[in-house]
Parts: C-alpha cells; structure tokens; sequence
C-alpha cells in the first residue's frame, strides 16, 4: 500500500513538475518566439513577424487593413476609388477618401520633386504595355506617343477643401503601383504600436518595414536581394531599428523579347521600361511611403542622377546594383552596410 502512495505521489510530483515547467516555457516562448503570418495582398506575399503580447491580434488588423488600402487603391481589379477617378477622368471630380487622398498627393510631391522621373499618371503606359496583364507586349512606337501625351501628374486637379480630385484629359490613369505598398507598410507599424507593439517587422514583398529592434536588442539585418539570383539570395545586409528598406527592381515582374528585359518600371520620357544600366535600387529611409516612391523614382533616373538625388534628401540612403553587378552606396551607408563578399558575384565599389 505505502509503495502504492508514493509511486502515485511520485507520478503526481513528476506531472506537477512538467506541468509547471510547461506553463513557465509557454510564457517564455509567448515572450521569445514572434507570432508569424504570410498573406497575399496588393499583389504580393505579406509576412509579418511579431513579438509580444497582442502579436496575433495586431496580425489580424494588419491584414484587414492592407485589404483596405488594397481595394481602394487597386487599379487591377473592379471597384476601387482609384478606378472611379480614372474612370471620370475629363469628365467629373472624384471625393476620394482620406487614404486616397493622402497617397494620391504624396505621389504628386515625388512627381514634383523628381521632375516626372516619378509620375503618378503612368496609368495609360502600364495599361499599354500589359504589365498587369496576362499577355504583356511591346506596343508600337506610334502608340506609345499617343499614349504618352497622357501621363502627366500635372493634370490632376485636387480641391483640398472637400478631397475632390479630378484628372483633366480623357483617358488619364493615376497608377498607385510605385507607392501604395509603401503606404501599407507605415500603416502596418502604427497598427504594431497602436497594440503596444515593440519588435515588429513586415515584408510586403520586397517593401521591408522594422519596429524598434529584435527582442535582444540587436538590429534587424535586411538582405538586399540579389536581382539576378534565387529568390532570397541577398548580396549585402544592412542592419536598421525603426527603418524601411524598399528596393525596386527589374526583376520583380517582365517579360523578355528578342533577347531583351522589358519590366514594369516605365520611363514617362520615353515611354519604355527605364534603361539605365540599374537592375535594382534600395532605398533606406524613416517612412515606407516616402522609400517606396523614391526605390521606383531613382531607378528611373538612373546611377548619377539617382546618387545625386538621394545624397540631397536628409535622413535617405541608398544601395544601387547596375547590370554590371558593380554596388554602389550612399556615404551614410558606407560603415553600416555589410556586404556578402566576391562569392557573391558582385563587386563593391568604394568611390565612384
Ligand atoms: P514593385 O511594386 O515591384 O515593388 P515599384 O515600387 O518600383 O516596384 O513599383 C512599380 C510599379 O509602379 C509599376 O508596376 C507601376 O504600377 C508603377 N510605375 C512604373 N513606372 C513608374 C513611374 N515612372 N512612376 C510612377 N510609378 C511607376
Ligand atoms: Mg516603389
């Protein structure tokens, strides 16, 4: 009977025991171990990882409100607010939402300040070429004059008193492609913060955006994507805490002709896919939305101009890769970015 009781008290011990042990690892897990998520939004994988209490919860909400942004903002699919602007265009102003309006504006601000290397009308030339359909195609040349004289940030008419917002000529497309994504990723932060949120980060495929530092207080290390390798293969790392890392390139979605790569970021001069010699360029910066439209403006305008550009901007770097496989960085990068080394391929270039 006695051995009886104490196998029984000794089972009972050794559950107490694991039970125990089991509560205080969850709770250590529950602090170590981020929340993990992948959607497909705004045309992309969305992958979150999140660290602390409300970490599913604030998932959740960052979900629901990039679908938002995503239908109000798409020019891909039916409905839409950007769609109904584009579809009065030369006819009736448009009230949009705050949302809209906001990144409708700010695409006007990089129109502005790059001088139409970024133009938020290239509506009418992604349609032209087919990007975002299933048989893109190289137009020819007399209609991409035709269709040229369209894309102009220049004829968007806003009334800031009521958000009204018109585009003056017929058949004039806003195209939120460039910086939507950017938008979504600052939203997606102040949803993290908003849930007390300390550690967070956020992928909208290729837009990264960082919150605070890793749990161990050490930094995120972002890897620039190699343009020309697998998918995650990076060439160099560049460690952030409260940043975001965009990188636009001509990798992300083309199609090849002749021997030759036409992809989705358009030149408005010459109303072909940009051709410099970049194959990708990075921006690193405080806010997504302001990254995201500079990432697609420099490539456009190339090394020189792109270098020059940034260098003017406080608060910006940049990384930029040329068909060469030649790295060139803003001096504000110089002593923090980590690069991968000659196996990688590509060759980093101190001075230019
Ligand atoms: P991704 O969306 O692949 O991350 P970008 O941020 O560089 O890449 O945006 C490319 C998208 O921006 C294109 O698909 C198109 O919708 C739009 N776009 C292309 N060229 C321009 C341009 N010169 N100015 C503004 N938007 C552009
Ligand atoms: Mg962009």
């Amino acid at each position: 009977m006695g051995t009886k009781n104490s196998i029984i008290y000794s089972i009972f011990v050794i559950v107490l025991i694991y039970t125990l042990s089991g509560c205080s690892n969850t709770d250590r897990l529950n602090r170590e171990q981020p929340f993990e998520r992948n959607d497909f939004i705004m045309g992309t994988i969305v992958s979150q990882r999140i660290y602390g209490k409300n970490a599913e919860k604030a998932a959740v909400k960052v979900v629901e409100r990039l679908k938002e942004i995503e239908e109000s903002m798409t020019v891909n699919a039916p409905g839409g607010e950007i769609n109904k602007l584009n579809e009065n265009s030369g006819k009736s102003k448009v009230i949009l939402s705050s949302d809209s309006y906001h990144v409708l504006k700010t695409g006007v601000k990089y129109s502005v300040l790059t001088d139409g290397a970024f133009d938020v009308t290239i509506g009418p030339l992604v349609k032209l070429w087919g990007i975002y359909s299933e048989h893109p195609r190289i137009p020819a040349q007399a209609e991409i004059e035709r269709v040229k004289e369209l894309v102009d940030y220049r004829d968007i008419i806003f009334n800031e008193a009521n958000r009204g917002v018109m585009l003056k000529k017929a058949g004039q497309m806003a195209d939120l492609g460039g910086i939507a994504k950017g938008f979504g990723g600052d939203e997606a932060i102040r949803i993290y913060r908003d849930w007390g949120i300390k550690s967070a980060y956020v992928n909208l495929g290729g837009n990264i955006v960082a919150l605070g530092n890793k749990p161990d207080g050490s930094k995120w290390r972002v890897g620039i994507q190699d343009p020309r390798g697998l998918q995650g293969a990076y060439i160099a790392i560049i460690p952030v805490a409260d940043k975001t890392v965009v990188t636009s390139g001509d990798y992300e979605r083309y199609f090849e002709e002749g021997g030759v790569r036409y992809h989705h970021i358009l030149d408005p001069r010459s109303g072909y896919p940009a051709r410099t010699k970049l194959i990708s360029s990075t921006i690193i910066a405080d806010k997504s939305i302001d990254a995201d439209a500079l990432s697609t403006s420099v490539f456009v305008m190339g090394l020189d101009k792109g270098m020059e550009f940034v260098e003017g901007i406080k608060g910006v770097e940049a990384l930029f890769v040329d068909e060469n496989r030649k790295i060139y960085v803003t001096d504000g990068l110089r002593k923090k970015v980590v690069f991968k080394g000659d196996e990688s391929g590509y060759e980093y270039i101190e001075k230019r």
